[in-house]
């Protein structure tokens, strides 16, 4: 069946169609820009926002399938983890549809969202494969077997902010326009890495090995900016960017790789919004070539937060007859992330 994907978990609403693993079309509306002259999302409005662009997203995302209302066989839709308003939206759009429809509502975890995109342009997962998700909320290292069916294994996660987040709040620091990543990026672009000697939170020897810190990294390039100021100096803009991406990018590869290796595991999933991130891409290719082990990382459109990757969820756990997900089901907006799908498939 054509299953449609519904997300609205923090400031994007998207909606998806997934068939047996293909991309039929989706659409995505944003309210960022609304949410830029506060510097990060203001939840009151990315709910409003939610409302207003729901129907509009999935008809679009029909349209772009070229398929009807009545062509929808399931609906997937993200529970949690998220902004509670901005959630429910989307839950109770979802179930309407499911409800009027006949069909099926399964429940789907955000992060299994990001990890599926990448089968909408790679194929299948293998199992088992290591996978880092990094965007505005999450920095994690997680091994992956079977998304409809099995645990998903955590080995680590950051102790405090996530990486998109220090990307976001540095460029903030450094008068760069919101989102921070996007424009750090591009700045980056002109700037030498290795101008500014930036810390490498946590490799340390005794460090826990698969957690991430970016705060200290964010402290230190405040402080970097504002040694600049002090003296009345100009701030050398794209070495600050360059240098910094550079240790988001070092520290982040660093320990996939590594974790790739101590695992066995011969392949590596780069997803989130900042599998965006130039540097990180050639960084994670340029490690992962030399450790032998296969890269795969979504397209951009897919990194960030759409519809369709939680359409990719859904489609999984409808081929793998998973049981679907009760209307009466609520939001969980700091789901734990054990399984990919509310209710996973047992394994026999
Ligand atoms: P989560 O998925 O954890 O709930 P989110 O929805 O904010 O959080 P995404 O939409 O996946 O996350 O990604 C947004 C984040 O990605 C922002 O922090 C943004 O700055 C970052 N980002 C986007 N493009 C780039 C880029 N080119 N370089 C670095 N960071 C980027
Ligand atoms: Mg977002
Ligand atoms: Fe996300």
């Amino acid at each position: 069946p054509v299953v449609l994907g519904i997300e609205s978990s923090c400031d994007e609403t998207g909606a998806g169609l997934v068939r047996d693993g293909h991309l039929l079309g989706h659409a995505v509306a944003s309210s960022m820009d609304e949410h830029a002259r506060f510097g990060g999302v203001v939840p009151e409005i990315a709910a409003r926002a939610h409302v207003h662009s729901f129907t509009p997203v999935v008809r679009e995302a029909l349209d772009r399938a070229g398929l009807r209302m009545g062509d929808i066989g399931a609906v997937a839709v993200t529970t949690g983890p998220g902004l509670s308003g901005a959630l429910q939206v989307g839950l109770a759009g979802a179930k309407t549809l499911a409800f009027s429809l006949g069909v099926p509502l399964y429940g789907v975890h955000h992060l299994a969202g990001h990890v599926a995109a990448d089968t909408l342009e790679h194929g299948p997962l293998p199992d088992p494969c290591m996978v880092l998700i990094v965007s505005g909320g999450h920095t994690s290292l997680l091994l992956v077997r079977d998304l409809a069916r099995d645990p998903i294994l955590h080995l680590g996660d950051t102790i405090d902010d996530a990486a998109g987040e220090c990307f976001d709040k540095v460029a903030r620091v450094f008068g760069l326009p919101y989102p921070g990543g996007p424009a750090i990026d591009r700045t980056a672009r002109q700037g030498d890495p290795d101008a500014v000697a930036f810390p490498r939170p946590l490799t340390g020897p005794r460090d826990p090995r698969y957690d991430f810190s970016f705060s200290g990294l964010k402290t230190a390039a405040a402080r970097w900016a504002e040694q600049h100021r002090l003296r009345d100096e100009e701030l050398p803009l794209a070495d600050g960017a360059a240098s910094l991406q550079e240790a988001v990018a070092d520290v982040l590869t660093r320990k996939a790789v590594a974790a790739c290796r101590e695992h066995g595991v011969g392949t590596l999933v780069v997803v989130g919004g900042v599998a965006a991130n130039s540097r990180v891409r050639a960084l994670a290719e340029e490690r992962c070539r030399a450790a032998g082990i296969a890269l795969r990382v979504p397209p951009l459109k897919l990194c960030t937060d759409n519809g369709a990757m939680i359409a990719a969820v859904g489609d999984l756990l409808v081929r793998a007859g998973a049981e679907p997900t009760p209307l009466d089901v609520s939001i969980d907006p700091s789901a734990p992330l054990e399984y990919a799908a509310l209710h996973p498939v047992a394994r026999a």
